[in-house]
């Protein structure tokens, strides 16, 4: 990896925590630049989607022509990770959500909220493909993947949920890896380029 050029979507959300976390984990190997018009994406090596309200980032996706360019960079094989509300919008089918469209990149069927409201937010160790310990989670009115195709390799469940998975250059998190210390799930992202 040559000095990698990393966008995030700076919209609305958590984006200063990803800022920060990227810049750790890229240790000096490259640059975090935010997202908030189109003409950025196209000369990211990396895109990270972050967590936040999925209406709303998906109506500045749809109203700045970014939605489009993450489509297109994503379809071309740039590395992409979406967290949370993120992943709610790069996913295929979102249930009963008639508000927007997702960019339908990543092959699942996502659940909104899928915690409920007893369990608004709440950490979780979880054992992911790939890892040698547990991953220490943090879930905000999570949602979850309650479906996928065979194209998707799923990294983490919770029950019978999954609350990571994989597809070829797509990253999709059902919680935040930003708030933590726990960089593993960026370096995913950074060694995917
Ligand atoms: N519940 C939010 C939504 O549906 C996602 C929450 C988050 O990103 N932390 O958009």
């Amino acid at each position: 990896m040559v000095s990698s050029r990393i966008g995030v979507v700076a919209f609305q959300g958590d984006v200063s925590e990803h800022v920060t976390a990227m810049e750790r984990a890229l240790g000096g190997e490259g640059s975090v630049v935010e997202v908030r018009r189109a003409g950025i994406v196209p000369d990211c090596d990396g895109i990270v989607l972050p967590g936040g309200e999925s209406t709303t980032i998906a109506g500045h996706l749809a109203r700045t022509g970014v939605g489009d360019e993450i489509r297109a960079a994503a379809t071309s094989g740039v590395p992409l990770m979406a967290t949370c509300a993120g992943l709610i919008i790069i996913s295929k089918e979102v249930v009963e959500e008639t508000r927007f469209l997702p960019l339908g990149l990543l092959d699942v069927r996502v659940t909104r909220n899928a915690f409920g409201s007893q369990k608004d937010s709440f950490e979780a160790d979880l054992d992911v493909e790939g890892f040698s310990s547990p991953y220490r989670a943090v879930f905000i009115r999570a949602p979850a993947i309650v479906g996928w195709n065979s194209n998707v390799e799923v990294l983490a469940k919770i029950e019978d949920m999954a609350v990571a998975a994989k597809q070829d250059n797509l990253m999709g998190l059902a919680f935040h890896p930003e708030p933590t210390e726990d960089l593993r799930f960026h370096e995913i992202c950074l060694d995917m380029i």
